[in-house]
């Protein structure tokens, strides 16, 4: 299955000069759906993850799939304000603006291994920001994963030696 087709290309959304990548087709279709949800499940299994987290909003959509997949528990990574108990938090830029996440403190144990999982790796300041909220926790991060890569902006390079698939790259 070509996923690609499943993906809109907006201009100038959110700002002029973003070229969007709408993933809502994708997901809108069951068959495009369970297909790049079972390709990501793969390789999150294939690293031996034990706990997915998913950063706030785009990355529950994909993550939550992946654990249930799996029968994994899913951990998210929440814009300030949203999780009710005590959290690391952590800012960082944005390809546009910038953005602050959190983690509750208590849910993931020190040396778990996780699987990263988002709809798209930009400049990867999201993950990079994931990345170290679960290194705050002792977490040990075997992979990432993501339905699209913009390879110009070079995000994989922000994440060393993590493994990284994603299923399209632009
Ligand atoms: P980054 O932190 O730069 O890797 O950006 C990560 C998040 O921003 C992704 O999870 C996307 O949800 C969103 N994002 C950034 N750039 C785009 C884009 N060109 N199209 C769609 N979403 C984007």
């Amino acid at each position: 299955m070509d996923l690609n087709n499943y993906i809109t290309n907006v201009p100038d959304f959110p700002k002029e000069g973003i070229q969007f990548k709408d993933i809502t087709p994708l997901i809108g279709d069951n068959e495009a759906f369970r297909f790049a949800i079972n390709e990501m499940a793969s390789f999150a299994r294939a690293k031996g993850a034990e706990v997915i987290v998913g950063p706030d909003a785009r990355g529950f959509i994909f993550g939550t799939p992946i654990a249930y997949a799996l029968n994994l528990g899913f951990v998210p990574v929440r814009k300030p304000g949203k999780l009710p108990r005590e959290t690391f938090e952590k800012t960082y830029d944005l390809e546009y603006g910038s953005n602050t996440l959190a983690i509750h403190k208590t849910e993931i144990t020190p040396g778990q291994k996780i699987v990263i999982a988002d709809d798209l790796l930009a400049t990867g300041g999201t993950i990079d920001a994931t990345i170290d909220l679960l290194s705050e926790l002792g977490a040990e991060v075997v992979g990432c994963v993501f339905l699209i890569e913009l390879d110009f902006l070079k995000g994989r390079d922000k994440l060393k030696d993590i493994p990284v698939k994603s299923l399209l790259h632009y």
